[in-house]
């Protein structure tokens, strides 16, 4: 069953992918359009490594409890080494609001409830020479893979290899058993298959949204604010969303997200002091930013062009291509926002090698996997989508001055009167949190904690109470926008003077 399989890209879900399918007996060459990380630790990597194929490299990631169980479970000696390089763990009881440590009973299923907390610089370094030291996997930098080479069969086109170039150099033809796609967002192997004649179908939502980030350090001699404070680090603000990703040795990032419409906000966020200016007008933000906490590291810097994705790789029960398989961002995309790629990106991985490890029939692996992905990861897609479009939808109804309470129908209001006892109720009773936190992490299925008879009638009692006193727990203490907007042409005023 051993076989010779190539992994173009070596993103995070492409090293989970060589380990994947690694421990299951293959020989994996990975090709990296990119230079390896340089020498040295989780700074040297963060700043010094020229990681141009992931654009998104120097945004802060969030690695949810489903990612890291399962690579606790399968390397657990990985984990250890992202304890080495820096990295904390936060548990669950670590992210219970003030309200609930006291009530907070530990339940054994809490401590598969865990956050890897670093920098992505970290994580993807530490995978990486992991990755570099196991047994069966080569990984070929500064390769760009530029084309697939197939052959027709009466099956359909099979993809038997690859067209790489290394350090622009000749394009040379390297043959292998099965092809992955784990080059990200930009891959071109739809492209490719399609001038086959061979179509990939795509789903494609626009979020609507911006994401900035700046880093910070927390200055010699400070401690992070403690993370049990009423005022929580990250929120909603109806216009904007924000949140503070603690990271590793002393780094932290602030995100920042906006509507593409808040043109003026999002103006004055591209420059450095105006970001720190509209962090320190958040109360969540203020005792992370303020200059006696911390120093930032960097300039403040966005990231656009945010879309829900997702790709078919069966049309009407016939695959596009056989021994070829999409996983990752190059076949399913969710708004980085809710922080779920690299977690779903793992999942793929792993259930891609157990369907090759299962299944040896090209057409029934290429099957199997369309059919195990819609159900592991579409709820999970479908849960993303419907989020971005009430975000959408919030954000234009403040933008027009309209009561976002209560515009329309019964069913929505009803909807998000429900979300807002969800909301309410988990900041208050704890086996409400630990299902919501459940959901968030990914380790059920989308919204399953709520086939839970006692936490339905939790929130059924939330809900009784009225929806005015549930819906505090949305929005966090801040500026209203318009007040935003004079915190932002002061700011730019001043740097003007
Ligand atoms: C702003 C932002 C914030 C995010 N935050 C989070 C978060 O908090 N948590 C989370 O889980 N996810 C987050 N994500 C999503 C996450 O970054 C992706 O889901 C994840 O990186 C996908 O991994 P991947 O390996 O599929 O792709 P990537 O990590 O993008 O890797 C693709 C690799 O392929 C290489 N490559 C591309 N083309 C070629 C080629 N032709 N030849 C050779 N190599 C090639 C690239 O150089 C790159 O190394 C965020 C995304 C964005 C945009």
């Amino acid at each position: 069953m051993n076989q010779n399989i190539a992994v173009v890209g070596a993103g995070i879900c492409g090293l989970c992918t060589g380990l994947a399918l690694a421990a299951k007996g293959n020989l994996v060459t990975l090709y990296e359009r990119d230079i390896e990380p340089p020498e040295g630790g989780a700074d040297q990597a963060f700043f010094g490594w020229k990681r141009r194929g992931a654009a998104q490299f120097r945004h802060p990631h969030a690695f949810l409890g489903v990612m890291c169980n399962m690579l606790e479970k399968n390397y657990p000696d990985l984990i250890e080494l992202f304890w080495e390089a820096g990295a904390r763990k936060l548990s669950f009881s670590d992210m219970l609001p003030p309200e609930l440590l006291l009530q907070y009973e530990p339940e054994p299923s809490d401590d598969d409830m865990w956050m890897l907390m670093c920098r992505r610089a970290t994580m993807e370094t530490v995978l990486r020479r992991y990755v570099e030291g196991t047994h069966n996997v080569t990984i070929n930098n500064t390769t760009n893979v530029v084309g697939m080479t197939t052959v027709e069969k009466r099956e359909g086109i099979t993809v038997t290899g690859l067209e790489v170039q290394i350090d622009r150099g000749e394009i040379e033809q390297v043959s292998h058993d099965i092809i992955v796609d784990a080059s990200g967002r930009g891959t071109k192997f739809p492209e490719w298959l399609d001038a086959l004649g061979s179509g990939v179908t795509t789903e494609d939502d626009d979020a609507d949204i911006v994401y900035y980030t700046r880093h910070y350090q927390i200055n010699p001699g400070e401690q992070e604010p403690s993370r049990h404070s009423k005022e929580r680090s990250a929120g909603d603000l109806g216009y904007m969303k924000y949140g503070v990703f603690p990271g590793d040795n002393g780094h932290f990032a602030v995100i920042i997200c906006l509507p593409n419409h808040e043109t003026e906000l999002r103006e004055a966020i591209k420059d450095p002091d105006q970001f720190d200016d509209i962090c320190n007008a958040i109360p969540g933000l203020k005792p992370w930013v303020s200059p006696s906490k911390s120093t930032p590291t960097t300039s403040s810097f966005g990231f656009g062009d945010i879309h829900a994705i997702w790709r078919h790789f069966v049309n009407d029960g016939i695959p596009v291509a056989l021994n070829f398989f999409a996983v990752g961002d190059s076949a399913v995309r969710t708004n980085p926002l809710y922080g779920r790629g690299c977690s779903t990106g793992t999942i793929h991985a792993h259930l891609l090698a157990r369907i090759l490890d299962e299944s040896s029939d090209p057409v029934e692996r290429a099957l199997r996997f369309d059919e195990e992905t819609e159900n592991e990861l579409r709820p999970i897609f479908i849960a993303s989508l419907n989020e971005d479009k009430q975000g959408i939808k919030r954000a234009k109804a403040i933008l027009e001055g309209k009561d976002v309470e209560n515009t329309g129908s019964f069913k929505q209001w009803l909807r998000a009167a429900f979300g807002d006892a969800i909301g309410s109720a988990a900041r208050e009773q704890v086996h409400v949190l630990r299902g919501a936190m459940r959901t968030f992490n990914l380790m059920e299925k989308p919204g399953d904690f709520l086939k839970d008879s006692r936490i339905r009638w939790t929130i059924l009692r939330y809900m009784l109470r009225g929806r005015a006193k549930n819906n505090r727990a949305r929005f966090q203490r801040g500026p209203r926008r318009m007040e935003m907007l004079a915190i932002a042409q002061q700011s730019n005023s001043q740097a003007a003077a």
